[in-house]
Protein backbone atom coordinates (compact mmCIF):
# COMPACT_ATOMS: atom_id res chain seq x y z
CA UNK A 1 0.00 0.00 0.00
CA UNK A 2 1.00 3.25 -0.90
CA UNK A 3 2.08 5.19 2.00
CA UNK A 4 0.58 8.93 2.31
CA UNK A 5 3.72 10.23 4.03
CA UNK A 6 6.10 9.53 1.06
CA UNK A 7 6.95 10.30 -2.26
CA UNK A 8 7.00 7.92 -4.90
CA UNK A 9 6.53 8.53 -8.43
CA UNK A 10 4.42 5.85 -10.49
CA UNK A 11 6.73 3.81 -12.17
CA UNK A 12 6.11 4.13 -15.97
CA UNK A 13 8.34 3.06 -18.75
CA UNK A 14 10.32 6.06 -20.93
CA UNK A 15 8.42 6.80 -24.31
CA UNK A 16 11.92 8.83 -26.11
CA UNK A 17 11.86 11.36 -23.42
CA UNK A 18 8.86 11.26 -21.58
CA UNK A 19 8.45 8.64 -17.86
CA UNK A 20 10.53 6.34 -16.31
CA UNK A 21 13.52 9.22 -14.88
CA UNK A 22 13.45 11.62 -17.18
CA UNK A 23 12.03 15.13 -15.34
CA UNK A 24 8.42 15.98 -16.07
CA UNK A 25 7.76 17.40 -19.59
CA UNK A 26 6.02 20.64 -20.43
CA UNK A 27 3.44 20.80 -23.59
CA UNK A 28 1.78 24.07 -24.93
CA UNK A 29 -1.44 23.70 -26.44
CA UNK A 30 -1.11 26.17 -29.13
CA UNK A 31 -4.08 24.62 -30.73
CA UNK A 32 -5.90 27.91 -30.73
CA UNK A 33 -3.00 30.28 -30.95
CA UNK A 34 -2.01 31.80 -34.18
CA UNK A 35 1.65 30.78 -34.98
CA UNK A 36 2.60 32.29 -38.23
CA UNK A 37 5.94 33.61 -37.56
CA UNK A 38 9.13 31.64 -36.20
CA UNK A 39 8.90 34.71 -33.63
CA UNK A 40 5.67 33.94 -32.28
CA UNK A 41 7.25 31.05 -30.59
CA UNK A 42 9.22 33.16 -28.23
CA UNK A 43 5.93 33.30 -26.03
CA UNK A 44 6.91 29.63 -24.89
CA UNK A 45 10.61 30.06 -24.47
CA UNK A 46 12.15 29.22 -27.71
CA UNK A 47 13.38 32.61 -29.29
CA UNK A 48 14.50 32.95 -33.04
CA UNK A 49 17.25 34.97 -34.17
CA UNK A 50 16.61 35.93 -38.12
CA UNK A 51 20.58 37.17 -37.83
CA UNK A 52 22.67 34.08 -36.88
CA UNK A 53 19.26 32.07 -38.32
CA UNK A 54 19.57 30.40 -34.26
CA UNK A 55 17.31 29.31 -31.87
CA UNK A 56 17.67 29.78 -28.04
CA UNK A 57 16.06 28.11 -25.47
CA UNK A 58 14.78 29.39 -22.12
CA UNK A 59 15.07 27.42 -19.03
CA UNK A 60 11.27 27.34 -19.31
CA UNK A 61 10.68 26.50 -22.65
CA UNK A 62 7.91 23.62 -23.71
CA UNK A 63 9.35 20.56 -25.19
CA UNK A 64 5.99 19.60 -26.94
CA UNK A 65 4.09 21.75 -28.89
CA UNK A 66 0.50 20.35 -29.53
CA UNK A 67 -0.87 22.04 -32.90
CA UNK A 68 -3.49 20.17 -33.16
CA UNK A 69 -4.81 20.04 -36.84
CA UNK A 70 -2.60 23.57 -37.98
CA UNK A 71 0.83 22.44 -38.48
CA UNK A 72 3.41 25.04 -37.60
CA UNK A 73 4.50 26.47 -41.44
CA UNK A 74 8.17 26.31 -40.29
CA UNK A 75 10.69 23.66 -38.80
CA UNK A 76 9.66 23.44 -35.06
CA UNK A 77 12.83 24.72 -32.87
CA UNK A 78 15.60 21.75 -32.56
CA UNK A 79 14.71 19.37 -29.31
CA UNK A 80 10.97 19.90 -29.63
CA UNK A 81 8.61 17.85 -30.91
CA UNK A 82 5.27 18.80 -32.98
CA UNK A 83 1.71 16.94 -31.52
CA UNK A 84 -0.60 16.57 -34.59
CA UNK A 85 -4.32 15.20 -34.57
CA UNK A 86 -3.71 11.86 -36.42
CA UNK A 87 -5.69 12.71 -39.56
CA UNK A 88 -3.56 15.41 -40.26
CA UNK A 89 -0.45 13.90 -39.39
CA UNK A 90 -1.03 11.18 -42.01
CA UNK A 91 -0.79 13.65 -44.53
CA UNK A 92 2.03 15.59 -43.32
CA UNK A 93 5.29 15.02 -44.85
CA UNK A 94 7.43 14.30 -41.53
CA UNK A 95 6.23 11.77 -40.04
CA UNK A 96 9.30 11.59 -37.70
CA UNK A 97 9.63 14.44 -35.36
CA UNK A 98 5.52 15.29 -35.96
CA UNK A 99 3.98 12.86 -33.29
CA UNK A 100 0.43 11.60 -33.98
CA UNK A 101 -2.45 11.47 -31.39
CA UNK A 102 -5.25 9.98 -31.39
CA UNK A 103 -8.21 9.38 -30.05
CA UNK A 104 -9.73 5.69 -28.04
CA UNK A 105 -11.15 5.02 -31.24
CA UNK A 106 -9.09 6.55 -33.57
CA UNK A 107 -6.66 4.28 -32.44
CA UNK A 108 -8.88 1.08 -32.59
CA UNK A 109 -9.53 2.08 -36.37
CA UNK A 110 -6.53 4.11 -37.58
CA UNK A 111 -3.54 0.93 -38.04
CA UNK A 112 -1.10 3.27 -38.89
CA UNK A 113 1.45 4.73 -36.12
CA UNK A 114 4.39 6.73 -35.34
CA UNK A 115 7.66 4.38 -34.98
CA UNK A 116 8.88 5.70 -31.50
CA UNK A 117 5.23 7.50 -29.76
CA UNK A 118 1.99 7.72 -30.03
CA UNK A 119 -0.29 9.94 -27.84
CA UNK A 120 -3.73 8.84 -27.10
CA UNK A 121 -5.99 11.52 -25.63
CA UNK A 122 -9.08 10.62 -23.58
CA UNK A 123 -11.24 11.70 -20.85
CA UNK A 124 -10.00 10.18 -17.21
CA UNK A 125 -13.86 7.61 -17.44
CA UNK A 126 -12.84 6.43 -20.89
CA UNK A 127 -9.83 4.48 -19.26
CA UNK A 128 -11.52 1.25 -18.06
CA UNK A 129 -9.12 -1.48 -16.84
CA UNK A 130 -10.17 -3.41 -20.27
CA UNK A 131 -8.98 -0.40 -22.04
CA UNK A 132 -5.69 0.08 -20.32
CA UNK A 133 -4.73 -3.62 -21.47
CA UNK A 134 -5.29 -2.79 -25.15
CA UNK A 135 -3.42 0.31 -24.86
CA UNK A 136 -0.11 -1.25 -23.08
CA UNK A 137 0.19 -3.93 -25.68
CA UNK A 138 2.20 -1.14 -27.98
CA UNK A 139 4.94 0.12 -26.14
CA UNK A 140 4.83 3.75 -28.09
CA UNK A 141 1.81 4.81 -26.21
CA UNK A 142 1.84 7.46 -24.04
CA UNK A 143 -1.70 8.62 -22.41
CA UNK A 144 -2.28 12.26 -22.60
CA UNK A 145 -5.59 12.59 -19.69
CA UNK A 146 -7.91 15.16 -19.22
CA UNK A 147 -11.22 15.79 -17.10
CA UNK A 148 -13.37 18.40 -16.91
CA UNK A 149 -11.78 20.98 -14.59
CA UNK A 150 -14.99 21.18 -11.48
CA UNK A 151 -14.22 17.83 -11.02
CA UNK A 152 -10.78 17.28 -11.88
CA UNK A 153 -8.68 16.42 -9.00
CA UNK A 154 -11.68 13.33 -8.03
CA UNK A 155 -11.86 11.92 -11.44
CA UNK A 156 -7.83 12.16 -11.87
CA UNK A 157 -7.09 10.38 -9.09
CA UNK A 158 -9.46 7.86 -9.66
CA UNK A 159 -8.23 7.20 -13.08
CA UNK A 160 -4.87 6.60 -11.76
CA UNK A 161 -5.86 4.16 -8.94
CA UNK A 162 -7.55 1.79 -12.13
CA UNK A 163 -3.93 2.70 -13.48
CA UNK A 164 -1.78 1.34 -10.61
CA UNK A 165 -4.42 -1.41 -10.37
CA UNK A 166 -3.98 -2.41 -13.69
CA UNK A 167 -0.14 -2.67 -13.64
CA UNK A 168 0.40 -0.93 -17.12
CA UNK A 169 3.62 1.61 -16.97
CA UNK A 170 2.54 3.87 -19.64
CA UNK A 171 3.76 7.58 -19.31
CA UNK A 172 1.05 9.66 -18.81
CA UNK A 173 0.78 13.56 -19.64
CA UNK A 174 -1.93 15.51 -17.08
CA UNK A 175 -4.27 17.36 -19.72
CA UNK A 176 -5.46 20.80 -17.46
CA UNK A 177 -8.18 23.37 -18.81
CA UNK A 178 -9.47 26.26 -16.74
CA UNK A 179 -11.96 28.78 -17.72
CA UNK A 180 -12.05 30.90 -14.88
CA UNK A 181 -12.75 34.93 -14.69
CA UNK A 182 -9.38 35.68 -14.18
CA UNK A 183 -6.38 34.15 -15.34
CA UNK A 184 -4.92 34.24 -11.15
CA UNK A 185 -8.00 31.90 -10.50
CA UNK A 186 -6.86 29.92 -13.29
CA UNK A 187 -3.45 29.32 -11.70
CA UNK A 188 -4.74 29.09 -8.75
CA UNK A 189 -6.91 25.78 -9.77
CA UNK A 190 -4.24 24.67 -11.37
CA UNK A 191 -1.70 24.50 -8.94
CA UNK A 192 -4.24 22.59 -6.78
CA UNK A 193 -5.65 19.91 -8.92
CA UNK A 194 -2.42 19.17 -11.23
CA UNK A 195 -0.07 19.66 -7.92
CA UNK A 196 -1.99 17.73 -5.98
CA UNK A 197 -1.75 15.09 -8.32
CA UNK A 198 2.59 15.38 -9.46
CA UNK A 199 2.96 15.34 -5.44
CA UNK A 200 1.25 12.04 -5.51
CA UNK A 201 3.86 10.53 -7.88
CA UNK A 202 0.97 10.58 -11.50
CA UNK A 203 2.49 12.56 -13.85
CA UNK A 204 5.27 12.25 -16.61
CA UNK A 205 4.06 15.33 -18.46
CA UNK A 206 1.64 18.20 -17.76
CA UNK A 207 0.22 20.48 -20.08
CA UNK A 208 -1.74 23.35 -18.61
CA UNK A 209 -4.38 25.64 -20.89
CA UNK A 210 -5.50 28.72 -18.89
CA UNK A 211 -8.45 30.62 -20.39
CA UNK A 212 -10.39 33.54 -18.81
CA UNK A 213 -12.38 36.44 -19.47
CA UNK A 214 -9.31 38.39 -21.25
CA UNK A 215 -8.50 35.66 -23.11
CA UNK A 216 -5.84 33.00 -24.09
CA UNK A 217 -2.56 33.58 -22.43
CA UNK A 218 -0.33 30.72 -23.66
CA UNK A 219 2.93 32.58 -22.29
CA UNK A 220 1.17 32.25 -18.42
CA UNK A 221 0.12 28.73 -19.42
CA UNK A 222 3.60 27.39 -19.90
CA UNK A 223 5.08 29.54 -16.91
CA UNK A 224 2.23 28.09 -14.79
CA UNK A 225 3.43 24.59 -15.98
CA UNK A 226 6.83 25.08 -15.10
CA UNK A 227 5.96 26.82 -11.90
CA UNK A 228 3.56 23.48 -10.41
CA UNK A 229 6.44 21.42 -10.78
CA UNK A 230 8.81 23.55 -9.03
CA UNK A 231 6.46 23.64 -6.53
CA UNK A 232 5.75 19.95 -6.68
CA UNK A 233 9.39 19.65 -6.54
CA UNK A 234 9.52 17.35 -9.51
CA UNK A 235 11.50 19.62 -12.21
CA UNK A 236 13.45 22.54 -10.83
CA UNK A 237 14.33 25.11 -13.54
CA UNK A 238 14.47 28.80 -10.97
CA UNK A 239 15.52 29.61 -7.89
CA UNK A 240 13.36 28.47 -5.04
CA UNK A 241 12.63 31.14 -2.22
CA UNK A 242 11.35 30.46 0.69
CA UNK A 243 9.76 33.80 3.08
CA UNK A 244 8.20 33.59 6.52
CA UNK A 245 4.68 35.93 5.88
CA UNK A 246 6.17 38.40 8.06
CA UNK A 247 4.71 39.49 11.45
CA UNK A 248 5.37 41.88 14.77
CA UNK A 249 8.72 40.04 15.24
CA UNK A 250 9.67 41.29 11.79
CA UNK A 251 12.99 42.93 11.39
CA UNK A 252 13.04 44.33 8.24
CA UNK A 253 10.94 45.05 5.22
CA UNK A 254 9.86 41.76 4.02
CA UNK A 255 8.88 42.08 0.38
CA UNK A 256 11.61 45.16 -0.31
CA UNK A 257 14.32 42.59 0.98
CA UNK A 258 12.81 39.69 -0.74
CA UNK A 259 12.70 42.01 -4.15
CA UNK A 260 16.58 43.02 -3.51
CA UNK A 261 17.44 39.90 -3.04
CA UNK A 262 15.47 38.13 -5.92
CA UNK A 263 16.90 40.41 -8.27
CA UNK A 264 20.83 39.34 -7.78
CA UNK A 265 19.91 35.71 -7.34
CA UNK A 266 16.94 34.46 -9.52
CA UNK A 267 19.11 32.77 -12.21
CA UNK A 268 21.13 30.49 -10.06
CA UNK A 269 18.39 27.64 -10.92
CA UNK A 270 17.58 25.04 -8.26
CA UNK A 271 19.23 27.11 -5.73
CA UNK A 272 16.69 27.45 -2.50
CA UNK A 273 16.95 30.84 -0.21
CA UNK A 274 14.69 30.87 2.44
CA UNK A 275 14.17 34.80 3.75
CA UNK A 276 13.00 35.39 7.38
CA UNK A 277 12.12 37.87 9.53
CA UNK A 278 13.39 36.80 12.71
CA UNK A 279 15.64 34.07 14.11
CA UNK A 280 12.90 32.78 17.04
CA UNK A 281 11.22 30.65 14.32
CA UNK A 282 13.05 31.82 10.90
CA UNK A 283 15.14 28.78 11.15
CA UNK A 284 12.69 25.85 11.38
CA UNK A 285 10.45 27.75 8.75
CA UNK A 286 13.03 27.51 6.58
CA UNK A 287 14.08 24.13 7.17
CA UNK A 288 14.75 22.88 3.64
CA UNK A 289 16.69 25.31 2.23
CA UNK A 290 20.02 25.66 0.44
CA UNK A 291 20.44 29.23 2.28
CA UNK A 292 19.32 31.42 4.58
CA UNK A 293 18.83 35.59 5.13
CA UNK A 294 17.49 35.48 8.79
CA UNK A 295 16.90 39.03 10.38
CA UNK A 296 18.87 38.59 14.11
CA UNK A 297 18.31 42.57 15.06
CA UNK A 298 17.72 45.70 14.22
CA UNK A 299 19.84 46.45 10.77
CA UNK A 300 21.66 42.98 11.75
CA UNK A 301 21.69 39.79 9.58
CA UNK A 302 22.40 36.15 10.29
CA UNK A 303 23.59 33.93 7.51
CA UNK A 304 22.62 30.44 7.42
CA UNK A 305 23.74 27.46 4.87
CA UNK A 306 21.40 24.67 5.36
CA UNK A 307 20.22 24.88 9.13
CA UNK A 308 24.33 25.78 10.10
CA UNK A 309 24.94 29.54 10.84
CA UNK A 310 28.18 30.88 8.93
CA UNK A 311 28.04 34.73 9.88
CA UNK A 312 26.22 35.75 12.60
CA UNK A 313 24.81 39.34 13.07
CA UNK A 314 26.62 40.84 10.64
CA UNK A 315 25.38 44.39 9.36
CA UNK A 316 22.38 44.40 6.76
CA UNK A 317 23.93 47.00 4.58
CA UNK A 318 26.64 43.83 3.60
CA UNK A 319 24.21 41.21 4.11
CA UNK A 320 23.47 40.32 0.67
CA UNK A 321 26.97 40.15 -0.89
CA UNK A 322 28.27 38.14 2.00
CA UNK A 323 25.21 35.73 1.20
CA UNK A 324 26.17 35.82 -2.57
CA UNK A 325 30.46 35.22 -1.36
CA UNK A 326 28.91 32.10 0.81
CA UNK A 327 27.05 30.77 -2.06
CA UNK A 328 30.43 31.52 -4.54
CA UNK A 329 32.55 29.44 -2.61
CA UNK A 330 30.33 26.29 -2.38
CA UNK A 331 30.69 27.04 -6.22
CA UNK A 332 27.02 27.20 -6.85
CA UNK A 333 27.17 30.61 -8.65
CA UNK A 334 27.18 31.25 -11.91
CA UNK A 335 27.15 34.76 -13.22
CA UNK A 336 24.19 36.55 -14.50
CA UNK A 337 23.59 36.78 -18.26
CA UNK A 338 21.79 39.74 -18.81
S1 LIG B 1 9.92 33.91 10.89
FE1 LIG B 1 9.75 35.34 12.62
S2 LIG B 1 9.18 37.28 11.62
FE2 LIG B 1 8.74 35.67 10.14
S3 LIG B 1 6.58 35.18 10.49
FE3 LIG B 1 7.81 33.72 11.66
S4 LIG B 1 7.91 34.66 13.70
FE4 LIG B 1 7.27 36.30 12.29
Amino acid sequence: MRSPYVYHRRQTHAVAVVGHDNVPRVLADLRTVAISRMEDLAQIGHVYDPITDKWSTSDQAAEFLYMGSAPLPFMAPAGTRQLLDVTVWLNHDDHFFCVPVFTIDEWRRIPQRHTVMNIVRCVADELTVEVLHELAEDASVVLMIGSPSDAYFSAMRECCDRILAAHVHMPVILEYHSHTDTIDDGVLDASTDVGGLLVEGFGDAVMITLSAIRGLDTATSVRTAFGILQAARTRMTKTEYISCPSCGRTLFDLQETTAMIRSHTDHLKGVKIGIMGCIVNGPGEMADADYGYVGSGPDRITLYRGQEIVQRNIPSAGAVDALIDIIRNDGRWVEKNY
